[in-house]
């Protein structure tokens, strides 16, 4: 199986390059051997990671409370409604 990769081949400019071979050369790098299969060329082609974000994940209880999807409130008014439901201070 040949993977497509989105290059275009520096000889003809077709968009649509495979993967011949490819393998690790670390934990954050690969080569890849890549072909053309419109003017056959072959590229050896490097790729590594240089940077990693994760996700932050927040609970959001108030879509229990909104009859509409989250993005489609109005941040503002989401203030509102947490007002309203907090116990009151004695
Ligand atoms: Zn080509």
């Amino acid at each position: 199986m040949s993977v497509s990769i989105n290059l275009s081949c520096p000889v003809c400019g077709n968009k649509d390059l495979k993967t011949r071979t490819s393998q690790k050369v670390g934990l954050l790098a690969a080569q890849t051997v890549a072909y053309c299969p419109s003017c056959f060329s072959i590229m050896n082609i490097t790729g590594a990671i240089e940077k990693t974000k994760t996700a932050v994940w927040t609970e959001r209880p108030e879509i229990h409370r909104i009859n509409k999807p989250l993005k489609q409130v109005d941040p503002n008014q989401l203030d509102f409604i947490s007002e309203l439901e907090e116990p009151p201070q004695n």
